[in-house]
């Protein structure tokens, strides 16, 4: 392409139009608000091209949502820095951004989708479609609020006080007893950068393994990794001294090749109990045309972003 030097009058008036059409969105993890702006179609060609290999098509869409989001703060709407954004903003907090970004791109989830009555007499098969706003209800959001107990001050004047934490700061120990031996977990909430680094340590071979006979991204040693920040290790008999690792290869590692199924069942349990009720519960409220039965269609949205970008929808 010829070099146009300075920006002509038509790209002047061409790049107004990408700022214009903004959707707000809240991040309850990360207790934010911010604005996003609509996919332009280089953004497209953009994911496309990374799609051969799943920590590339991740990094792609990270990128994507940090060019796309202002945050909105008190002294005005920023952009954040890019390593800022991929420590402060948790993994579910992305879901909010690409609802936003899908929102303002292209308002609906995009054709008709077929829905089926669940009502045993009545099984009536239906088509409708799906916008994004039919998709956020009261519950669907719940802010982080987890406290902890801070100290201040020495000796005799230390006092100690129950103080809000952001998600990044926070662990919950998960202590498992598994015959002899005793597992302290410190499971966190994942944040965006969390995701990739362990998605960049597992091979593209393993990937498409996994989504083809599993159908997730992560096996369950994998995803156990993704949500542990450290890991104890000891021995009710002392026959061994305690070890512990906050090193992500040795944990994934670890994870894979020596953790027993009933503690990892146990962990996923009470990692629920904590963590559970902060994932958005993204919706449909359904209604059936002919016996006007209701029931609720969830919607993963991250699994439809990437079908959308494979070009399936
Ligand atoms: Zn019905």
């Amino acid at each position: 392409m010829a070099d146009l030097g300075n920006i002509t009058p038509f790209m002047d008036a061409a790049s107004k139009v990408k700022g214009i059409k903004k959707v707000q969105v809240v991040l309850p993890i990360a207790r934010k608000s911010g604005n996003v702006t609509t996919l332009l179609v280089g953004d497209d060609l953009a994911l496309r091209s990374s799609l051969t290999s799943p920590v590339g098509y991740d990094r792609e869409m990270i990128q994507l949502l940090h060019k796309h989001t202002e945050f909105i703060e008190d002294s005005g709407n920023i952009q954040f820095p890019y390593a800022k954004f991929c420590q402060e903003i948790s993994n579910i907090d992305k879901l909010s951004l690409i609802w936003g970004i899908y929102k303002s791109t292209y308002d609906t989830l995009g054709g008709e989708r077929s829905f089926t009555c669940p009502k045993e007499e009545c099984k009536h098969e239906f088509k409708d479609i799906i916008h994004l706003d039919d998709l956020i209800h009261e519950d669907t959001y719940v802010p982080w609020d987890k406290t902890m107990m801070i100290k201040s001050g020495e000796g005799e004047d230390a006092t100690e006080q129950e103080c809000e934490v952001p998600f990044h700061q926070y662990s919950h120990t998960v202590v498992i007893e598994y015959d002899n031996f005793v597992y302290e977990f410190a499971a966190r909430l994942p944040s965006i950068q969390n995701n990739n680094i362990v998605l960049g340590r597992i091979s593209i071979d393993v990937l498409q393994q996994n989504l083809e006979k599993i159908g997730s991204i992560f096996t369950r040693p994998q995803q156990m990794a993704l949500l542990t920040k450290a890991v104890r290790l000891s021995a009710k008999d002392n026959s061994f001294a305690p070890a512990e690792t906050s090193n992500v290869d040795e944990i994934l590692a670890s994870f894979q090749t020596s953790i027993p199924f009933v503690v990892a069942e146990e962990f996923f349990v009470k990692y629920g109990e904590e963590f559970d009720k902060y994932v958005p519960k993204y919706y449909k409220k359904m209604a059936c045309p002919i016996c006007g039965n209701t029931f609720d269609h969830n919607v993963d949205l991250e699994i439809e972003f990437f079908r959308r970008s494979l070009g399936l929808i």
